[in-house]
C-alpha cells in the first residue's frame, strides 16, 4: 500500500515538474488569494487584541488590496522552513524582514528594497565588549538558523577570521537570541538593527558592541521555477508608489518609530517593573480597561509612564496616584481620592475617552490614540495649536507623525507667538506619547510566544497540500 502511494507521488511530482511555467500574477488573480509566508515576530507579523498586525503584515495587506484579492498569511517555525516553502511554491511571497544576500538572490527572485537594516553584534553590559571581528573570534555567538547573518559569518570565516564560531538558534523570532544572551547561554548575538531596537526594552542590559558591516537591503523573495515577471513588476511598482505617497514612511513610523527616545535607564527600570510590580496590579488594570473598552496594555502603559505602577505616587507639582491626576482633573472626573488605585485608574481611562471623543472626526486610529495621549499631557488647546502649525507648514494635521514634529515648536517664541494658546511644553508631550507607545508595544508583544506556531512534527507538513490529500487517500 505504502509503495503504491510513493509511486503515485513520484509520478505526480514528475508531471508537475514537466508543466509549463505558470504566470504567478494570473494564478493569484484567478484564485483570488495572495499567500504570504512570514515569521511570527514583533517586527514582522503577529496578532494583537485587534487581530493581525506587524510591518510585513501591513504591507502585505496593502498589496493584496492593490491586487484585489484576499490575503492569507502563513507562518513558519524558522527561516529554513520559510525558504523551503518558497522552494515548494507553497507561497507567492516571503515577507519576513529578510535581508538581500548574494546566495538568496542567486536562487530566489526578489523585489526592490523597501527598508534598510544593519546587522549588529550585541553583548551584555558588564561583560567584555568586543570592538571588532578579531575580538569576537572564539566567543560564543548566537544567530538565527538560516539567516543572512549565518551566510555573512561563513564568508568572514572563510576570508578573514577562521576562528569564528557560532550557534544557530532554530527559531523564527530574534527574541530567542536575546533570551539566550540573558540566560548566559551565549556571549554575543548577531541581530538586525530594527529587530534589536524594538526588543531591547525588555533586555536593558544588552547593548550594541559594533555594527557587523554596512547597511543592507530588506526585500521580498518569490518562489523559484515559476514565471514571476509580471508579479515582480507589480510589486516593484507598488513599493515605489508607497515610497512616493509617504505610506511606507508612515508604516515604518507606526511599527518601528516608537523606539526612538526611550533611554536605557528607562528600559532598565521598565524590565524590572514588568517582573515585580505589574503582576500586583495586572488583574485590576485588565478589569478597568475592560469596563472602558480599552486595550489593557494601553492602560497599563499609561499607568507605567505616569507613576511606574505606584498607586501612592506624588509629585512636587501636585499630581498624584497611579494615573497622576491633577486636583482639578480629578474633581472634574468625580475622583475624590486620587490615591485610591481603582478611582485613579477609572479616572484616567475616563479622561482619555473624553479627550478622544472631542478630537476631530478626521483623525483616525491609531493616530487618534496618540494625539489623545498628547492632549492628556498638554491639553486639547495646545494640541490644536500644534495641529494648526502642522497645517501651516504643509504637514497633515491628522497624522501623529506630522504633529509630533511640530509640538516642540510650541516652546520657541517665534512659533508660539503666532498660536492661539501660546507656550506649551510640547517636547515633553512627545516624549510621553512615544514612551507610552513603546511600553504599550512591548507589553503587547509579551504575549506573542503564546501564539507562535509549533515546530512541524511530520514529514507530511512539507508536502504540498494537494499531494498530501492524495497521499492520504491512497493510504
Ligand atoms: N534579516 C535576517 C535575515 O534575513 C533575519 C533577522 C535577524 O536575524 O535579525 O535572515
Amino acid at each position: 500500500m505504502r509503495r503504491h502511494a510513493l509511486t503515485l507521488l513520484a509520478a505526480l511530482l514528475f508531471l508537475l515538474g514537466g508543466c509549463e511555467r505558470q504566470d504567478s500574477l494570473a494564478e493569484i488573480r484567478e484564485r483570488g488569494e495572495l499567500v504570504v509566508v512570514s515569521r511570527n515576530s514583533p517586527t514582522t507579523y503577529y496578532l494583537d487584541k485587534n487581530g493581525a498586525t506587524g510591518f510585513e503584515y501591513a504591507l502585505s495587506a496593502l498589496l493584496a488590496e492593490a491586487l484585489d484579492v484576499e490575503l492569507r498569511m502563513e507562518t513558519v517555525y524558522n527561516l529554513r522552513d520559510l525558504f523551503a516553502k518558497l522552494d515548494r511554491q507553497n507561497a507567492n511571497i516571503a515577507a519576513a524582514g529578510l535581508t538581500l544576500t548574494e546566495e538568496r538572490a542567486a536562487r530566489y527572485p526578489h523585489s526592490i528594497p523597501y527598508y534598510k537594516l544593519t546587522p549588529q553584534v550585541v553583548y551584555v553590559t558588564g561583560n567584555f565588549r568586543p570592538a571588532n571581528l578579531e575580538d569576537i573570534a572564539g566567543m560564543k555567538i548566537a544567530v538565527l538558523a538560516g539567516s543572512s547573518h549565518v551566510e555573512m559569518l561563513k564568508t568572514l570565516q572563510r576570508s578573514e577570521v577562521p576562528d569564528l564560531r557560532w550557534e544557530e538558534v532554530d527559531e523564527a523570532d530574534t527574541t530567542q537570541l536575546l533570551e539566550q544572551l540573558k540566560a548566559g547561554q551565549a556571549e554575543l548575538a548577531v541581530i538586525d538593527s530594527n529587530e534589536f531596537s524594538v526588543q531591547q526594552t525588555l533586555y536593558p542590559r544588552q547593548q550594541v558592541a559594533f555594527d557587523l558591516g554596512r547597511e543592507q537591503d530588506m526585500v521580498w523573495y518569490l518562489p523559484p521555477g515559476i514565471d514571476n515577471t509580471r508579479l515582480l513588476a507589480f510589486i516593484d511598482d507598488f513599493i515605489l508608489r508607497l515610497q512616493k505617497d509617504g505610506t511606507l514612511e508612515r508604516l515604518r513610523e507606526e511599527h518601528f518609530g516608537h523606539t526612538d527616545g526611550v533611554s536605557r535607564m528607562n528600559a532598565f527600570e521598565f524590565a524590572r517593573n514588568v517582573e515585580n510590580s505589574l503582576p500586583v496590579h495586572e488583574a485590576l488594570i485588565r478589569k478597568i480597561a475592560n469596563e472602558y473598552r480599552m486595550d489593557w496594555h494601553l492602560l497599563a502603559a499609561i499607568a507605567y509612564q505616569e507613576s511606574h505602577w505606584d498607586p501612592k505616587a506624588t509629585s512636587p507639582t501636585g499630581v498624584r496616584g497611579m494615573m497622576m491626576l491633577t486636583k482639578a482633573t480629578a474633581r472634574a472626573l468625580g475622583v475624590d481620592n486620587r490615591l485610591d488605585v481603582v478611582q485613579s485608574l477609572r479616572g484616567g481611562a475616563r479622561y482619555l475617552k473624553k479627550i478622544k471623543r472631542r478630537l476631530p472626526k478626521k483623525i483616525q486610529e491609531p493616530d487618534r490614540t496618540w494625539m489623545a495621549l498628547a492632549a492628556y499631557n498638554i491639553g486639547l488647546a495646545h494640541l490644536e495649536d500644534a495641529r494648526v502649525l502642522t497645517e501651516r507648514q504643509g504637514g497633515n494635521p491628522n497624522l501623529w507623525q506630522d504633529v509630533m514634529e511640530r509640538l516642540p515648536l510650541l516652546q520657541q517664541s517665534q512659533y508660539y507667538r503666532n498660536t492661539r494658546h501660546g507656550y506649551a511644553r510640547g517636547r515633553e508631550a512627545v516624549t510621553l506619547v512615544q514612551n507610552i507607545r513603546h511600553y504599550y508595544s512591548v507589553l503587547a508583544w509579551q504575549e506573542i510566544p503564546e501564539i507562535q506556531p509549533l515546530p512541524p512534527q511530520r514529514a507530511d507538513d512539507y508536502l504540498p497540500e494537494t499531494l498530501r490529500d492524495l497521499q492520504l487517500q491512497a493510504l
